[in-house]
């Protein structure tokens, strides 16, 4: 009886690989990061084969720290980066140029003239996204239009595209296996997501040839299996989602109005929305959340571009603090901000503010402000963007229950009580905080049986932790309105 799940988790910074066991338990981890390259400015590559190098170094690594082999694995699960954009050739398994990264902004330009030609509703009806260079359609557009003979070999069937789940797929099968999940489809702005299939019509705009395109899956199926020589002795893969919705699914979030957000670099809300997709009014996206069986699952999403991303900023450039981990710390020896306000605006704002050129902004600033103050606003400023999204998701689809939380800086008590206090909604933090790892692993052992239901699945989660409101509705509304003042000085449109 094999034991155990190998989860392969490609992130953006690093690639990791968790060993679970029946129990969901982690039994062993092992993560390496790779190079980011930043050619111009708002440019962001990285290297294909470094990633697939690095994860399968990973991989190897974990069995062996947890001492198994291949034949102790019953299967493996892969979640990913999203969106980020590969492009190789089929006969040398090369890719023709460096893959482009989520949070590359080349194609924006691009975008916005897709927008001023009035193609968003088009786009959003299909696809349930909003025209942005976020998303693969335009970056994929770019490779093909910039790198000779592109678009002719892809044509000819000589060239392959692939987010980056399908690129590890094609490899560790050896170039067998061209697929995709509908999670990771549904990033590309090429996927419709009625249909269950790339669109025609995006595909025309966007001149992209039907047939570089690999074939999209539900997320928990039998996706293929590894080459023996890899980890010596085959293991099949049954599980594909992209880091956000496998997150959603490692919460165990598996019904219609269940949310979670992950606070990372970014801050990723997500709702389970059922078997319908939502068309949002209030800025937010919708997406896949994950396939299985012949039953899909939708999702509603807004990000936040910079979350622990401002904590890294005060510790790294503004050497406020010595460690992130030091901001709780800090926030906690002052009773509030003394009214500073910091909005972290330095990518633009994401949802549902969408201003790409909206900047960072302190507001509030006297002369009595001192480091806590702007460490606590900074920390502050994390919830307060979150607040805004699950403000737009509570317009869309009506109340929010509880929040499961995740993410590194989910660590932090002082800002899961604020986020708590603030968005008035109890939030539920997990013992295991791996949710993304997780959810690719619950995804990967349903297929198989390893783990034989979704009610098993809930009901080996453990709890942490649940926060539960404190604050009086007078004081909410009086910060968080001050909270939209200082957005409003960060804002250009
Ligand atoms: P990612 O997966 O996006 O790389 P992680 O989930 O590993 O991110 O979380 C790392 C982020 O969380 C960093 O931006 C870091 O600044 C922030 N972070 C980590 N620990 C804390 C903490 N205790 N308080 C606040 N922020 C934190």
């Amino acid at each position: 009886m094999k034991k155990y799940i190998l989860a392969l988790d490609q992130g953006t910074t690093s690639s990791r690989a968790i060993i679970f066991d029946r129990f969901q338990q982690i039994i062993a981890s092992s993560q390496k990061e790779f190079t980011q390259h930043y050619p111009h400015p708002s440019w962001v590559e990285h290297n294909a084969e470094e990633i697939r190098d690095t994860q399968i170094t990973v991989a190897r690594e974990v069995l062996e720290k947890a001492g198994l082999t291949a034949s102790d694995i019953d299967t493996i699960g892969i979640t990913n980066q999203r969106e980020t954009t590969v492009v190789w050739d089929k006969n040398t398994g090369k890719p023709i140029s460096p893959a482009i990264v989520w949070q590359c902004r080349r194609t924006a330009e691009y975008c916005k003239k897709l927008i001023d030609d009035g193609f968003s509703e088009m786009i959003r009806q299909k696809t349930g996204l909003i025209p942005d260079a976020y998303f693969s359609a335009t970056k994929l557009k770019w490779i093909l239009d910039n790198y000779p003979q592109a678009r002719d070999k892809a044509v000819n069937g000589e060239l392959l595209f692939g987010t980056v789940d399908s690129w590890l797929l094609w490899n560790l099968t050896g170039g067998k296996v061209h697929a995709t999940d509908y999670s990771n489809a549904s990033r590309t702005m090429l996927f419709n997501i009625h249909t269950l299939d790339w669109d025609d019509d995006l595909l025309e705009l966007f001149d992209i040839p039907r047939r570089m395109l690999p074939v999209p899956c539900p997320s928990s199926c039998n996706f293929g299996h590894t080459m023996p020589n890899l980890f010596g002795g085959v293991i099949s893969i049954t599980g594909m989602a992209g880091d956000q919705q496998a997150a959603l699914f490692g919460q165990t979030a598996f019904d219609k109005g269940d949310v979670k957000n992950t606070y990372g670099t970014g801050c990723f809300v997500l709702m389970n929305t059922g078997e319908e997709p939502i068309i949002s009014d209030s800025g937010l996206i919708s997406s896949i959340a994950w396939g299985i069986g012949n039953k899909v699952c939708y999702a509603l999403e807004g990000s936040v571009f910079i979350g622990g991303a401002v904590i890294q900023w005060l510790r790294d450039e503004l050497k406020l603090i010595p460690s992130a981990a030091e901001s709780e710390f800090e926030a906690r020896k002052v009773d509030n901000t003394n009214g500073v306000y910091v909005v972290p605006a330095f990518t633009g704002l994401g949802a549902p503010y969408w201003d790409s050129n909206a900047r960072g902004v302190i507001t509030g600033l006297t002369r009595g402000a001192n480091k806590s103050h702007i460490v606590r606003a900074a920390l502050e400023s994390i919830a307060y963007q979150s607040l805004d999204v699950i403000f737009a998701m509570k317009n869309d689809v009506g109340t929010l229950c509880s929040i499961n939380v995740d993410g590194g800086a989910s660590a932090n008590d002082f800002l899961m009580q604020f986020q708590c206090d603030i968005t008035d909604i109890p939030l539920v933090r997990p013992l295991c905080v791996e949710s993304t790892a997780l959810g690719a692993a619950s995804l990967a052992g349903l297929y198989t049986g390893f783990y034989e239901s979704l009610e098993y699945l809930k009901n080996n989660r453990k709890i942490d932790r649940v926060f539960s409101p404190k604050m009086d509705d007078r004081h909410r509304n009086e910060i968080v309105a001050g909270w939209h003042n200082a957005v409003n000085k960060s804002l250009t449109t």
